[in-house]
């Protein structure tokens, strides 16, 4: 590990929009040497053809700078079983998580050998996070006090080391807030950064329906696999009577994708008999007979044997348990599809 800190290397928090991008872009023409890291996390809701990773390897590749991508989906997971400055709408943490953010950061910035850390922050721009009392915090508590650069509300905030000690010019940063991105744009014209995405994704844990179920399946396993987490996105998610969840995809990508994250002990579910429908999955506790005739009446209600007097439903263990799985994880029911959205009603949560 590199001990030394030049003062004129900085680490970046590049996630790849238009706030990073120009921060970046701002510190190299300043002559200053900048690496770049990007956090993801299972939680992020950037869409497969774009993703945060995606836009901040391209900004790195159009800069000529070193990306890290540190995935801190635990570290997440760990901030929201024990958020220390609360939530916001959803199970969001974002104050334990910038911290978390932040630290990392400063050990990535240590272990670089750099000087210092810059974002693409500004001021007032994000309720929870950006609020200026809330950054002075997170500075604090990630033991970054005085070394973060923030080229776009510079301003705004007292000088920081590398702007006292002259490491960076103060002359050249701004004084931007709020949440208008037009100064932005602005400035993106002027000193020529183009290309930059809308602003896009997201994160899960502020999504309120996310929050549910997300908490749902922390009390049943407080450290879920990532898998489970990831199939939280998918599908008509219902709570049988015994606490059991049931699955159900709403098209083929989501069957596909649902049976790829099933986990031992999870039991799946399909119409028989040539009826097409979807492939449910049943999640948690051991599965009973109760819950058992509840995810069956839900499969053949969301298949083409909904209006049937009876469907076949079968079940089976997920793909790769077989070698666990006992005589009565798989079997035939013959069932009455739940009726209409009396059933569903009663059982969806969302
Ligand atoms: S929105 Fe999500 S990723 Fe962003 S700071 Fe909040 S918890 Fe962290």
């Amino acid at each position: 590990m590199k001990t030394s800190n030049n003062k004129r290397k900085a680490i970046a928090l590049l996630s790849g929009g238009l706030d990073s991008r120009l921060a970046v872009k701002m510190i190299l023409d300043q002559g200053i040497e900048v690496e770049a890291v990007n956090f993801v996390t299972v939680f992020c809701t950037c869409t497969a053809r774009s993703s945060c990773k995606s836009e901040a390897r391209k900004a790195a590749e159009e800069y000529g700078i070193g990306l890290k991508t540190l995935n801190t989906t635990r570290e997440l997971l760990d901030a929201v079983r024990n958020a220390r400055h609360g939530y916001g709408r959803g199970v969001n943490p974002c104050l334990d998580c910038r911290i978390s953010m932040f630290r990392k950061a400063g050990e990535y910035m240590r272990e670089a050998g750099a000087g210092f850390i810059v974002t693409g922050e500004v001021w007032g721009e994000r309720p929870m996070s950006q609020r200026p009392d809330a950054m002075r915090l997170i500075e604090k508590e990630s033991g970054l006090e005085g070394l973060i650069v923030r080229p776009l509300s510079a301003h705004l905030f007292e000088p920081s080391i590398p702007e006292r000690k002259g490491w960076v010019n103060r002359e050249k940063l701004m004084a931007m807030e709020g949440r208008s991105r037009k100064p932005q744009m602005q400035l993106a014209a002027e000193i020529g950064v183009n290309d930059y995405p809308c602003p896009a994704g997201g994160c899960l844990l502020c999504e309120k329906d996310f929050a549910v179920r997300l908490r749902t399946l922390l009390e049943e396993n407080p450290d879920p696999p990532i898998a489970e987490i990831q199939s939280l996105r998918l599908g008509r998610i219902f709570f049988a009577g015994n606490g059991n969840r049931i699955i159900i995809p709403r098209n083929e990508e989501e069957t596909r994708r649902l049976t790829a994250l099933a986990q031992p002990g999870d039991v799946l579910m399909s119409a028989g008999g040539g009826i097409m429908g979807p492939t449910s999955v049943i999640k948690g506790k051991p599965v009973g007979e109760a819950a058992l005739l509840e995810a069956a009446a839900l499969t053949a209600r969301y298949g083409q044997g909904r209006e049937a007097e009876k469907v076949t439903v079968e079940y089976y263990p997920a793909p790769g348990d077989s070698e666990n799985a006992r005589p009565d994880d798989c079997g035939i029911l013959e069932i009455l599809p739940a009726d209409g959205w009396r059933l569903a009603e009663e059982l969806e949560r969302q």
